[in-house]
């Protein structure tokens, strides 16, 4: 496996943010993993896993070892009645995956069209999106330890899913290196519809069959319109995450802005949907520089080319000041910064 010193990181992050690795590495398969991990040089080095880049922030340069995974392949690894189990290596596309699952007539995954990554980088965050997570259909991932080589397999339980959250991005960040998941999909799903457009947009596509394909294509649909394409305009998606407060602060919050969007949480609690703070604070459409609030979606943050990291990061502090000021709410950046402010 090539190494390549002084790596250019720009073609690897979707927020287009020039910064260099100190090591770069492609993962093509597992057995290239366990050669470089035994490499004496790395071995007390920093170590970043990238997958598709869709959700990381560079501020500075990255000293250490960068491992790109690209490995590769799906396969079904167990049956059960109309359940079937589905394994993806870790640098598979995601919405590959989706589409491919689609293909053979299974459900569980169609609300999770099209969201930007790889297989690898799904649990790290519990991707979710229409009223689904990948959590719903999560069986269990295997995942190296970096330090020690061993190989984990992980259960749900073990995974410690939450909102955008994992066990990986807590007592376990930057420790596991996920090689594969498995999803556990039916040949009789159930749909979710009642979430954002999804119904509405089905209505509109005149679908009278209800089934995968046909909810996946919706949810595309309703994200071509909605979300600025990184190819287009480099970003990260949403920048942070929905703050969750209790019903009282809700409450309070509502008095005051009766038009405040709000979802009512199992346990009682409130989640504010972040994007209408932020925007009901004037940052939508507005630019600092190459650093700018995206003017369609104000939770998303852009590049408009040549901002660096640290831009954009200082955008993010200035909204999560505002935001904190008028709303009592303290905002948490959904992406993972990298570099000596994350
Ligand atoms: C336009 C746009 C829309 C988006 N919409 C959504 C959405 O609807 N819902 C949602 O949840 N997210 C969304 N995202 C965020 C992003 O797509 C997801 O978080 C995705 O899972 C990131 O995948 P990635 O391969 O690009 O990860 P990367 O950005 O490469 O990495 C993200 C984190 O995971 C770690 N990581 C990556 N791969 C591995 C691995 N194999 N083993 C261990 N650690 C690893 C990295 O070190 C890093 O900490 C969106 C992003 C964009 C740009």
């Amino acid at each position: 496996m090539e190494i390549f010193k002084n790596h250019s990181l720009k073609q690897f992050n979707t927020f287009g943010i020039e910064a260099t690795a100190g090591c770069f590495a492609e993962l093509q398969n597992s057995d290239d993993l366990e050669k470089l991990l035994k490499q004496e040089e790395f071995s007390g080095q920093k170590k970043l896993i990238l997958g598709g880049g869709s959700n990381v922030l560079f501020t500075d340069d990255f000293p250490g070892l960068v491992i790109h995974i690209n490995t590769q392949g799906i396969s079904i690894v167990g049956e059960n009645g109309d359940d079937v189990m589905i394994e993806a290596q870790a640098g598979v596309e995601w919405h590959k995956l989706v589409l491919h699952t689609i293909e053979l007539g299974l459900g569980g995954l169609e609300n999770l069209s099209l969201i930007p990554g790889n297989v690898g980088a799904a649990p790290i965050q519990n991707i979710g999106a229409y009223g689904t997570e990948q959590k719903d259909c999560f069986e269990s991932l295997t995942a190296v330890n970096l330090a020690s080589g061993e190989i984990k397999k992980f259960s749900k339980k073990e995974c410690r899913f939450g909102y955008r959250d994992s066990i990986f991005k807590n007592e376990f960040k930057d420790q596991f290196l996920i090689l594969s998941v498995t999803y556990r999909l039916s040949r009789k799903p159930v749909f979710i519809l009642g979430y954002g457009a999804v119904a509405s947009e089905l209505a509109r596509m005149q679908v009278k069959e209800i089934n995968s394909r046909a909810v996946s294509e919706a949810v595309c649909n309703i994200r071509r319109s909605k979300l600025p394409d990184p190819v287009l305009i480099c970003n990260a998606g949403s920048f942070f995450k929905n703050p969750v407060v209790s019903a009282a602060h809700y409450l309070r919050l509502r008095e005051k802005y009766p038009k405040i969007v709000a979802f009512e949480t199992d346990d009682g609690n409130y989640k504010l949907a972040a994007g209408w703070l932020i925007e009901h604070l004037g940052f939508k459409g507005l630019r600092r520089g190459d650093a700018g609030v995206c003017a369609t979606q104000a939770l998303v943050l852009v590049n408009y080319g040549r901002a660096a990291g640290k831009d954009i990061l200082a955008l993010a502090h200035e909204i999560m000041n505002a935001v904190e000021k008028a709303f009592g709410v303290s905002l948490q950046p959904e992406v993972n910064i990298i570099g000596n402010d994350g």
